[in-house]
């Protein structure tokens, strides 16, 4: 059993205080449900000697839905998003992706604003301590080599949140607090490909909700695949959402979680659109091959994860189109 390490709890009551207490002495980090945070320290891959508490923020909470689109609190648990009814009707990805999160208790404690912000993932980092020293650690904590590719300069851990391609596919804005105030930007641009730094967040910025248009005839899906059935995290997850009519795609997003060191969104998807379905298919799993880039992350083979993507794709679009 490793143990939680001592540190000091705040609890702001307001996204003012929670951004005032961030910007204390020493090392200090935003807690929401706690589900991956906690754990986190346990492991001693995330040190802190303040943590934020944000359960308290009643403003970072709720989900409130009018003529332009849905606001979703950054603090809403991942539960009421798997069981809101207007989610469920109108970005049926985001639901579903919500549902497939952990397990039941995760998902009651877990938020939208920790999952978005998850560290990324990789056999070499998520172990143990004894087990990190044994194998001399990896750039991402402690050591100088990226394990899973040992000449790169960068880290390839990767961002296996399932939220992240499902708002993002739904055209997602993030607000943001922070000691310069706040800012709106798409959510896709909160993140960066890089294992260590995969958030744009600056120091002190805190997620305080993400903002999706009205639905406008979106249909949309999420598919993951995992080791198990449930409590586990997305080898790879595909958020698909579609507009056609007559058998042909009008519109077309497409975004992976798992692949890469961020939610991946796909380009370059106009040139298929009023094509036959049968013709654009094979170019759209083309385009996937070419642009997911899973590392040996996981238990699983890149190559193996590389080409479950089209798979998931194809399984979503022909489910949408048939809807
Ligand atoms: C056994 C197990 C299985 C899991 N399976 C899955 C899975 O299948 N899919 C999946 O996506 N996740 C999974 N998780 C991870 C986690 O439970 C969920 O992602 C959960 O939604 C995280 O939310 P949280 O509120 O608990 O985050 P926390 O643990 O509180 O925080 C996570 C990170 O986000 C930061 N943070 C939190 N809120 C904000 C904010 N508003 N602004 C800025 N930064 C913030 C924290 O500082 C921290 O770095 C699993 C975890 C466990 C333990």
């Amino acid at each position: 059993m490793e143990l939680l390490p001592n540190f000091s709890l705040l609890r702001p009551h307001s996204i003012t205080e929670a951004v005032a207490a961030r910007a204390g002495a020493g090392e200090t980090r935003f807690m929401a449900g706690g589900t991956d945070l906690l754990p986190a320290m346990r492991r001693g891959l995330t040190q802190a000697d303040t943590v934020i508490d944000l359960s308290d923020v009643a403003e970072l909470r709720g989900i409130a839905a009018d003529d332009h689109g849905v606001r979703i609190g950054a603090g809403t648990s991942i539960e009421q998003l798997a069981a809101h009814p207007l989610l469920a009707r109108n970005y049926p990805a985001v639901a579903q992706a919500a549902l497939a999160i952990a397990g039941p208790t995760h998902r009651a404690v877990g938020t939208l604003g920790g999952n978005l912000c998850l560290d990324t993932r990789c056999r070499y980092y998520n172990q143990s301590e004894p087990w990190r020293t044994a194998n001399n650690f990896c750039m991402k904590l402690s050591g100088d080599v990226c394990r899973v590719a040992p000449k790169s300069d960068r880290c390839y851990a990767a961002y296996s949140g399932d939220m992240a391609p499902t708002l993002m596919v739904h055209g997602a804005v993030a607000e943001i607090a922070g000691p310069g105030g706040r800012r709106q930007a798409p959510l896709a641009e909160i993140f960066a490909d890089d294992g260590i730094a995969y958030l744009t967040l600056a120091p002190g910025e805190l997620l305080v909700a993400v903002n999706l248009p009205a639905a406008g005839g979106w249909r949309s899906g999420y598919e993951k695949i995992r080791t198990r059935g449930a409590i586990d995290f997305p080898l790879v997850g595909v958020a698909v959402a579609l507009r056609c009519t007559d058998g042909r795609l009008h519109d077309l997003r497409i975004a992976t979680t798992g692949t890469d060191s961020q939610p991946l969104m796909i380009t370059g998807l106009d040139e298929f659109l009023g094509l036959p379905l049968d013709d654009a298919l094979p170019r759209i799993d083309k385009l996937l091959r070419k642009q997911v880039g899973p590392m040996e992350t996981t238990i699983t083979p890149a190559t193996y994860r590389r080409r479950v993507v089209p798979v998931l794709v194809r399984r979503l679009i022909h489910r949408l189109m048939a809807d």
